[in-house]
C-alpha cells in the first residue's frame, strides 16, 4: 500500500466559543467559525483521517512530498522524517501538525486492520477515570468568575459522577488576575464545597515567581491538593527543580515546552517534576507519546496524560505505567460537553456514572465522523 495524497477539507460550524486577547477561550456570542479534516490517501482505497489540521501550505509543499509514494504503515519513518524536516520549518511545521500527521496516520492502520488503536499500540485496559478540567476563570457572571462559582461548579461534577476536578484559574486579561492569593480562595472553596473525599488539582497562571509558586504549593498542600501544572515559565528547569525539592505536593510537567520526549528526559534526569507530562498535541502524535510513556517507565517516573481527544484516549488505554486520568473538556457551566460537535455522530469520550470514560472500539481512532454535515457544509 502507498499513500497516493494528503488533503484538507474544511467545514463551516457554528462556535459558541469566543478567544479573548491572550488566546483562551471563554464562552461567548455564536459566531461563523471553520473546522478541518486532514485525509491521507492511498492507492488500495483505504483512508486514514484526523481532525484539526491547520497550515495548507505546509501541508502541501513539506508535508506531502514527505509522504506521497511511501508506505502508510513505515509511522516511524515518516515521523522521523517529519521531525528533521522541523529544523527548517520551526515556524509552519508545528508538534501539533505532525501529530496530526501522525494520528491519520495510526487511524488508517486501525481502519485497514480493523481494530481500535489501543489495540494496535498493545492494549492495556479499555476505560480511564477522568477529571473535570476547567476553562480558564472569566468575569462571566454564574460563570468561573468567582471562588464561589468554581466551587459550585466542583458540585455539580462531582454529581456527575468526575472523581477528579482542576481548576484553571484567572489570568490576563481578566481584571485582577494574575493574584496567587485569588487563586488559592478558589481552591479552598472548592475543597470546602466537595469536602474530602474528591482529588483536585491545580493549573493557574503560568508566569508567576518561584516565591509566588511556592506560596501556592503549600497552600495547596494544606487543603490536600493531589497536583499542581505550570505556575512558572518552563524553560527555567532550575525554577522547577527549586520548586519541586521545596514541595510534598506532587508538581506536574513539563507540558507547553518544546522538544517532545527529549525535554521530558531532561525533566526526570533534573528532578524538575515529580510526574511527567505530555499528549499528542505537545509531542508531535500518538508515536512520540508513546516513547515518552515508555521513558518515563524506565525511570519509574508516572506520566499524566496533556487533554484530551481520541489520540491522548487511546494512548492512555495503551500505557501498561498508566497515566491516572483522562483529562475531560475544557468545561464550564455554560457549555454541554455531553452534546458532539456537530462534524460527529458520537462523542470520542463518553463518561458512565462512575467518572470512567470508555475508547471506542470502532476501528481506527474511533471518530464516527457526520460525513453528511461535512459535505453539507464544505467551505469555498
Ligand atoms: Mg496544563
Amino acid at each position: 500500500m502507498k499513500i497516493v495524497d494528503l488533503t484538507v477539507r474544511q467545514f463551516n460550524y457554528k462556535s459558541q466559543m469566543v478567544r479573548d486577547s491572550e488566546g483562551h477561550a471563554h464562552p461567548g456570542p455564536e459566531h461563523d467559525a471553520t473546522g478541518s479534516l486532514l485525509t491521507v490517501h492511498t492507492d488500495e482505497g483505504a483512508e486514514g483521517y484526523c481532525f484539526g489540521a491547520g497550515g495548507h501550505d505546509v501541508i502541501q509543499h513539506v508535508v506531502r512530498p514527505a509522504l506521497v509514494g511511501e508506505d502508510p504503515f513505515y509511522r516511524e519513518l515518516l515521523w522521523q522524517r517529519l521531525r528533521e524536516r522541523q529544523r527548517l520549518h520551526l515556524g509552519t511545521l508545528s508538534d501539533r501538525l505532525v501529530g496530526t500527521v501522525d494520528m491519520a496516520l495510526w487511524d488508517l492502520a486501525g481502519r485497514v486492520h480493523n481494530q481500535p488503536v489501543y489495540k494496535l499500540l498493545g492494549a492495556f485496559r479499555d476505560k480511564v477515570p477522568a477529571y473535570a478540567s476547567t476553562m480558564c476563570g472569566d468575569d462571566l457572571p454564574n460563570g468561573l468568575d468567582t471562588p464561589e462559582a468554581y466551587a459550585e461548579f466542583a458540585l455539580a461534577c462531582k454529581r456527575r459522577g468526575y472523581p477528579a476536578f482542576k481548576l484553571h484559574t484567572w489570568q490576563p486579561p481578566i481584571a485582577g488576575a494574575p493574584s496567587a492569593k485569588r487563586d488559592v480562595a478558589a481552591c479552598r472553596a472548592v475543597r470546602e464545597a466537595v469536602g474530602e473525599d474528591m482529588v483536585l488539582m491545580l493549573d493557574p497562571f503560568h508566569y508567576y515567581s518561584r516565591e509566588e509558586a511556592l506560596y501556592l504549593g503549600k497552600e495547596l498542600e494544606k487543603l490536600n491538593y493531589y497536583w499542581m501544572e505550570e505556575p512558572m515559565d518552563e524553560h527555567s528547569i532550575s525554577s522547577y527543580v527549586w520548586l519541586t525539592e521545596q514541595l510534598a505536593l506532587s508538581m506536574v510537567g513539563p507540558e507547553t515546552a518544546e522538544g517532545k520526549m527529549y525535554t521530558r528526559a531532561e525533566w526526570i534526569v533534573r528532578g524538575a517534576s515529580d510526574i511527567s507530562r505530555g499528549g499528542v498535541g505537545d509531542v508531535g502524535g500518538i508515536t512520540p507519546l508513546m516513547k515518552t510513556a515508555h521513558l518515563c517507565e524506565s525511570h519509574g517516573v508516572r506520566m499524566e496524560v496533556h487533554g484530551g481527544g481520541a489520540g491522548n484516549l487511546h494512548v492512555l488505554c495503551a500505557m501498561g505505567f498508566p497515566g491516572e486520568y483522562y483529562e475531560r473538556g475544557l468545561l464550564h457551566p455554560f457549555v454541554d460537553y455531553e452534546r458532539p460537535e456537530p462534524w460527529l455522530n458520537a462523542c470520542v469520550d463518553p463518561m458512565d456514572d462512575q467518572g470512567y470514560v470508555h475508547v471506542s472500539q470502532l476501528p481506527g481512532l474511533g471518530w464516527d465522523i457526520n460525513w453528511e454535515y461535512i459535505e453539507g457544509n464544505a467551505k469555498g
